[in-house]
């Protein structure tokens, strides 16, 4: 009797711990399961560059991987680790560092789509002597790890002074890498410039959803020191920095895109949309976002044309055309026809929206059906002028009052720049 009784005391409450586990597990399951049909429903099954691969033979579904993921893109499906929404992942392996049995490899591009990855020393030089690269060009994900090399790579390249009139380096790019270069390069007394083909600073971080919640272990920053952070807003993150650059009057060129790179020997000649600097080092510090793909058509060089969409609210009451078919376009074309008043016409080359999250193939139709948004399938700007643009659609030439065109055609990587100047390229596909 008395052995019932103390069974029953310590079995009931385990049993019932037990079933809240297990309920709970297996919501989690739905909801992953869920989420990755989604994510194939809409084609969107390939990762940007570095992610992890789970080895099914070892994961015991411990669940670490998941809880560790800051953006959300592991699950459990069927017991096992699985990467569930492949496209949010950013690579950083907050996922492999926590599995408990070693399950999770960490690789770069799929068998179906390559990762091209430069070839970089130890140092951050490439196999072209002068010619450096730091930062998520390089493969490596993560503001950290793109603070880290750009302040590393500069140490090495203020061992290689420049003869006089010229620069000790161009550093191109303002994102994580490139600001903590420049700041680098400030405290070393270099002779340098830095450049960057946007007009903000921040890189890959100013472009961020709004409010975003970044995780950046602490940094080592020239002229900063060591700063922490932890989980910062990315708001407060780019005050930051604006802060440190305002602070320190740091030189950044904005609006200079680096177009081409020339080498006459001993240095080299960097030629960009404002001009050419010679220099003996360069730092590419340019991420892997690429330059903005243009429409190449009359006009687009109004300044009412750009590639991104900052603030909705800037185009309230104004006639807007996006241009674009992926999730970028469709997210700006909806948040602008949210705005009272803005008539927005979203113009796409293709037939149909391919590779796009299922939630905003609703919101387009949704908008569309209450009327708030226009959308143009098969069709192409033939021209852009100050107060009209007019489209080549299926029905023939399509005319709309305009005050703003906004394309979210993606972006070209540098890598044919790259292979041009000699630097070394590997096409991984599913390899560290
Ligand atoms: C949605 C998302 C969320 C993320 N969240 C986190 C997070 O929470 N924590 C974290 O640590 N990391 C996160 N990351 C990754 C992190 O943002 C990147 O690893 C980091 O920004 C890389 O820094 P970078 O300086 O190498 O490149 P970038 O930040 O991409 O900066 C490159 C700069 O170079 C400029 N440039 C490019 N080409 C040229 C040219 N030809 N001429 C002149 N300028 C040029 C670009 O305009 C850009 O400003 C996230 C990434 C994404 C996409
Ligand atoms: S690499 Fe980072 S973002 Fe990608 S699955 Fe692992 S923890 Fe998540």
């Amino acid at each position: 009797m008395m052995q019932t009784q103390i069974l029953a005391l310590y079995a009931i409450p385990l049993a019932a711990v037990l079933a809240v586990y297990l309920r709970l597990r297996r919501r989690r399951e739905t909801h992953a399961a869920h989420v990755w049909r989604e994510a194939r429903d809409a084609g969107l099954t390939e990762p940007v560059s570095l992610h992890p691969v789970v080895d099914p033979t070892i994961c015991m579904g411990s669940g670490a991987c998941t809880r560790a993921c800051p953006e959300g893109a592991l699950g459990i499906v069927n017991g096992k680790a699985h990467l569930v929404n492949p496209t949010v992942c950013i690579g950083h392996g907050a996922c492999a560092a926590t599995c408990p049995v070693e399950a999770i490899t960490l690789v770069f591009g799929t068998e179906r789509r390559g990762v091209d990855i430069p070839y970089v020393k130890p140092n951050f030089e490439t196999n072209v002597n002068g010619i450096f690269i730091a930062g998520e060009l390089g493969g490596m994900g993560l503001i950290r790890k793109a603070a880290e090399q750009g302040r590393q790579a500069i140490e090495t390249i203020s061992r290689q002074r420049a003869p006089d009139g010229w620069l000790d380096v161009v550093i191109v790019g303002a994102g994580p890498a490139g600001i903590s270069a420049t700041l680098g390069a400030m405290e070393a007394g270099l002779r340098f410039m830095t450049i960057e083909q946007e007009e903000s600073l921040g890189g890959t971080v100013y472009h961020y959803p709004r409010n975003k919640i970044v995780m950046t272990q602490p940094v080592h920053l020239p002229l900063a020191g060591k700063v922490k952070m932890g989980e910062i807003s990315k708001e407060a993150l780019l005050e930051f920095w604006s802060g440190i650059v305002g602070r320190h009057r740091v030189p950044i060129r904005y609006g200079e895109r680096l177009e081409a790179i020339v080498s006459d020997g001993t240095g080299y000649r960097v030629r960009t949309t404002r001009g050419e600097h010679r220099t003996r080092n360069i730092l590419l510090a340019i991420g892997r976002r690429g330059t903005p793909r243009q429409l190449g058509v009359p006009g687009e060089d109004l300044p009412k044309v750009v590639y991104r969409l900052v603030d909705p609210e800037q185009y309230r009451g104004r006639h807007v055309l996006v241009v674009g078919g992926g999730d970028s376009a469709i997210e700006a074309a909806v948040s602008l026809a949210a705005e009272p008043g803005t008539p927005v016409t979203l113009s796409y080359r293709g037939e149909a929206f391919g590779r796009v999250k299922v939630k905003n193939r609703d919101r387009l139709a949704e908008a569309q059906g209450a009327g708030r948004l226009e959308v143009l399938l098969s069709s192409a700007v033939r021209v852009i002028e100050p107060e009209r643009v007019i489209l080549d659609t299926a029905a023939g030439p399509a005319e709309r009052p305009n005050d703003a065109v906004i394309v979210c055609a993606g972006g070209i990587l540098p890598t044919p720049m790259l292979k041009e100047i000699g630097i070394r390229v590997e096409t991984k596909h599913g390899t560290a």
